[in-house]
């Protein structure tokens, strides 16, 4: 099954909001498009944590806030094991969490 994370673009005035929102917080408008959020981003700050609550697969996990060229920023785990501020990371969506009876999907940078 595949996967896609979005970005949600006021159909009146083009801001972009991720996540959703009911309300463009420019302009008042109601009405949002979805656009695919994929591709590479820029790294913009990260961190890593130890002690992660049940459900993760992991020992340890990178936390990471990328910013598209588009201007959304959004959160996600990153899958890389050297890490630097402004690199480039390839946004991929995946299984972040497993629960009973539902996997919870997230982006994965890589
Ligand atoms: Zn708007």
């Amino acid at each position: 099954m595949e996967q896609r994370m979005y970005a949600y673009r006021c159909t009146n005035c083009g801001k972009l909001y991720h996540p959703s929102r009911l309300v463009c917080r420019q302009c008042g408008g109601r009405e949002f498009e979805p656009v695919p959020l994929e591709g590479e981003g820029t790294l913009v700050t990260y961190t890593r944590v130890y002690n992660l609550p049940e459900g993760f697969m992991k020992p340890w996990l990178t936390f990471g806030i990328v910013e598209f060229p588009n201007g959304v920023r959004v959160a996600g785990q990153v899958d890389k094991e050297e890490l630097a501020l402004g690199m480039k990371v390839k946004a991929t969506v995946g299984i972040v969490k497993e629960g009973v009876g539902k996997d919870y999907y997230g982006f994965i940078f890589k």
